[in-house]
């Protein structure tokens, strides 16, 4: 069995891809190679400084480098004794199924929307015609909130599971194999759909059943379990376990779940705007230099302040990206972001947003109890959407926003269904939008030029996390009083994006595997 040494080596990025810079690096590290073959591992660009470098991770290997690993995971057409429906097929839904076929458990899959291409025709309407589908949106369909997301893979938490092997699983379905080295992996939403119809064929191969257009809507309880589920065609089915991951959209689901009495709790999110930049005004802040080059990537950001107690924060930010309409019923208005595999686009977006805590939505707690957070959310979605009466979302200048004054008029942006001015102050509740024009003024600081009158805010963007948690057991990662119920992703509270969201569905059934089927998983 051959072994690695690790190193380091430092690369000028037009020298990321020439193997005889990469030679030159490792060999002044480790002496002379002979023919000892290498692979890079890790690779992160760093622009603190000038020279801009790369910061790349070897291994160099003496003996051949060992294929690599398959995901590993290991699935063979079974007959299965034992079934578990989850329903919606997000990252959350699509990794638990996984999971539970290579267990020879049969998953059953309900996921209220369509398959990805039929999905896309969807999307073209909200777009073209501002026309949207409650049941098939930026949210709602095959592959969830993730298949049309930006496709950043990145997690700060790596305690949550075995994030190679969701990115090796992402690779073996169509996903760029870059995706494994890069420090901060984006797959882009051109190439999503494609990776999420391979998934679906994985799961059919080995036995899954997926359901799309079925969606659940009711659930019979006896004593601490649900025993029938019901779905909007009227029909119902006996479930032994039931797998909820429905993401943070699915308000009907926390709707009916409170009309049930399953216990819930309203938990803190954050809520703002989106902010939009010319790409190369925030290149130019970053690489603080004139013009990009072709050896660079679009540039990005992170931001984060406290203003009037609150914590002010940049979030999901979108290089060369698109404003992306991600309402899910009609009468709101709800912004997110996304971008292409290039990230060759003209603008920059980013959430620009204000945690949102108990005392916020004290308030509505006596008419809304748990829903209360959902319910303070839900209120500022259908201020935005009153404001335009349409899809065309309001917007302000940057400068104008700080300034409190309408715009006059508005620059061009990305976002395709339009824009219509209006004073976002009046839409937020006065501590966002207090908090945020002191943030905004704190980010212009601490980034020269980014604050400008440029930069457009667009409303509103609320659905950062879920505003409702379906408490669970820290171990058995069942529901705290029903006994067959897993909440996982980040409808219930327990995750916040694609790569947390589909580790939370594996370890949901491996939690699953352990305490329920009694097997050492
Ligand atoms: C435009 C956009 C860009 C994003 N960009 C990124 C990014 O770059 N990186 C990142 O990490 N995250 C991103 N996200 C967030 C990410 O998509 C979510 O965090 C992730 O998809 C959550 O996974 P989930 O499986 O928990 O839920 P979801 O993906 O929301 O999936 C839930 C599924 O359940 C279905 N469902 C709901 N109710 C029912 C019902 N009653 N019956 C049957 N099915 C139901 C829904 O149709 C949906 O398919 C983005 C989201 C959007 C909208």
């Amino acid at each position: 069995m051959s072994e690695f040494q690790e190193i380091e080596i430092v690369l000028l990025p037009e020298e990321l891809n020439s193997s005889e810079a990469q030679i030159r690096e490792i060999e002044q590290a480790v002496g002379a190679l002979n023919g000892r073959p290498f692979k890079m591992v890790k690779r992160s660009l760093d622009a603190r400084k000038k020279p801009i470098i790369y910061r790349c991770k070897v291994q160099v290997w003496n003996g051949e480098i060992p294929k690599d690993e398959p995901s590993q995971w290991h699935f063979s057409p079974a007959s299965f004794s034992k079934k578990v429906h989850i329903i919606g097929f997000g990252p959350a839904g699509m990794y638990a199924a996984l999971s539970l076929l290579e267990n020879g458990i049969q998953p059953i899959i309900w996921e209220r929307g369509k398959a990805v291409q039929e999905r896309r025709r969807d999307l073209a309407a909200i777009n073209k015609e501002k026309k949207m589908n409650p049941e098939s949106n930026y949210c709602f369909g095959e592959g969830g909130a993730g298949t049309y997301s930006d496709g950043k893979l990145y997690t700060r938490s790596k305690k949550r599971g075995d994030v190679k092997r969701v990115i090796q699983s992402l690779i073996d379905h169509g996903a760029d194999s870059r995706i494994a080295i890069d420090a901060h992996p984006h797959i882009g939403t051109n190439k999503l759909p494609g990776i999420i119809e391979n998934i679906r064929q994985t799961i059919l191969e080995f036995g899954g059943e997926i359901h799309f257009d079925t969606k659940l809507v009711d659930v019979e309880l006896n004593g601490n379990q649900i025993v029938r589920i019901q779905n909007q065609h009227g029909n119902w089915e006996e479930i032994e376990t039931l797998v909820l991951a429905t993401g943070h959209s699915a308000r009907d689901i926390f709707e009916l779940f409170h009309r049930r009495n399953i216990f819930l709790e309203a938990k803190p999110f954050a809520l703002g705007l989106r902010i939009e930049h010319p790409q190369n005004l925030i290149d130019q802040i970053q690489y603080k230099q004139d013009e990009r080059g072709d050896d660079l990537p679009p540039s990005s950001y992170s931001l984060v302040t406290q203003a009037k107690g609150n914590g002010v924060f940049s979030f999901c930010m979108c290089p060369g990206g698109i404003i992306a309409p991600a309402a899910t019923a009609h009468g709101e208005m709800v912004v997110n972001g996304w971008s292409p595999s290039k990230r060759n686009g003209k603008f920059a977006n980013s959430g620009m947003v204000v945690t949102v805590n108990p005392e916020h939505w004290a308030h509505l707690e006596s008419d809304y109890g748990s829903l209360a957070a959902l319910e303070f959310q839900k209120q500022i979605e259908k201020r935005a959407f009153d404001a335009t009466q349409s899809l065309a979302a309001p917007a302000q200048r940057m400068e104008d926003f700080i300034q409190q004054r309408v715009s006059s008029d508005l620059p061009h942006c990305s976002y395709l269904p339009g824009l219509v001015s209006a004073d976002l102050n009046k839409i937020l509740p006065p501590f966002i939008a207090e908090s945020l024009r002191e943030g905004l003024i704190d980010f212009g600081k601490k980034m020269r030029g980014y604050r400008t009158n440029e930069a457009v805010l667009v409303g509103v963007e609320s659905r950062t996390s879920s505003p409702v948690r379906i408490p669970r057991d820290r171990e058995t990662m069942r529901h705290l009083e029903i006994v067959n119920l897993y909440p996982c992703g980040e409808g219930p509270g327990y995750a916040g994006g694609i790569m947390s969201a589909a580790l939370d569905g594996m370890a949901a059934v491996q939690a699953m595997l352990q305490s329920e089927f009694n097997t050492n998983a």
